[in-house]
């Protein structure tokens, strides 16, 4: 056994992962991260700014003058913030410029739970658990379609299918750390589960790998 006990969960928007990370890191004690988050926080940075989106440069600048403490805007659930996300992620700068801030998180003590992307192919490519959520585009739609109406953002199921194929075309067709499960992450799919059901699954992935890590 070396190294922190990181888990890594990774997967498309709205596929239960981000619920999955927060219920699996109450259940070990272990710190958070949702790394859409700094993707949110550099495109919402980068457009206040006055900047082109298409400017690795500028996108990369704001990148690298993220703290924690801005993680907490609601401005970074919105729709737009996850589309401004999306763009900004394709440029190998801002990925470079987000790296230390998500390796350092990972490394704490005791370990960490992030959910994004690349955790498990890139950020934390040793983590001893990993996880791949997944769940049907339209089952995605209907769960952020519920979420925005609940934040007070109205968009029609429609639109947010079509955010959400959208994006999982930019996110997985792109040259840099295109999203994709790592060649040892556990498939779970979320479509016809509810999210305890999602949860206990994936509480009882990380289960297995613990104990494979603890003998290891
Ligand atoms: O997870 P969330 O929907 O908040 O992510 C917003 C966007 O940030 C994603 O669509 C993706 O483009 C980008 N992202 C990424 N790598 C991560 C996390 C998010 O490229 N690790």
């Amino acid at each position: 056994m070396t190294g922190a006990f990181v888990i890594a969960v990774d997967g498309p928007a709205a596929s239960g992962k981000g619920t999955i990370a927060q219920r699996l890191g109450a259940a070990y004690g272990l710190p958070v991260l949702d790394t859409g988050l700094l993707y949110r926080a550099a495109g919402v940075l980068t457009k206040r700014a006055g900047e082109s989106l298409d400017n690795p440069d500028a996108c990369a600048a704001a990148a690298a003058t993220i703290t924690f403490d801005q993680l907490s805007d609601p401005a970074l659930r919105t729709r737009e913030a996850g589309e401004l996300a999306s763009r900004v992620a394709v440029h190998p700068r801002v990925r470079d410029a987000l790296l230390a801030f998500q390796q350092t998180f990972a490394g704490q003590e005791g370990g960490s739970v992030l959910d994004g992307r690349d955790i498990g192919t890139v950020i934390c490519p040793d983590a001893p658990a990993k996880l791949y959520v997944t769940a049907r585009p339209e089952i995605r739609a209907e769960r952020r379609w519920k979420q925005l109406a609940a934040t007070g953002e109205a968009a029609s199921l429609a639109e947010v299918l079509a955010d959400i194929r959208r994006r999982d075309a930019r996110d997985g067709g792109r040259r840099a750390a295109p999203m994709r499960p790592a060649r040892d992450a556990t498939l779970l799919d979320t479509s016809e589960m509810t999210i305890e059901q999602a949860a206990d699954a994936a509480r009882r992935i990380v289960e297995a790998a613990r104990a494979r890590w603890e003998a290891s």
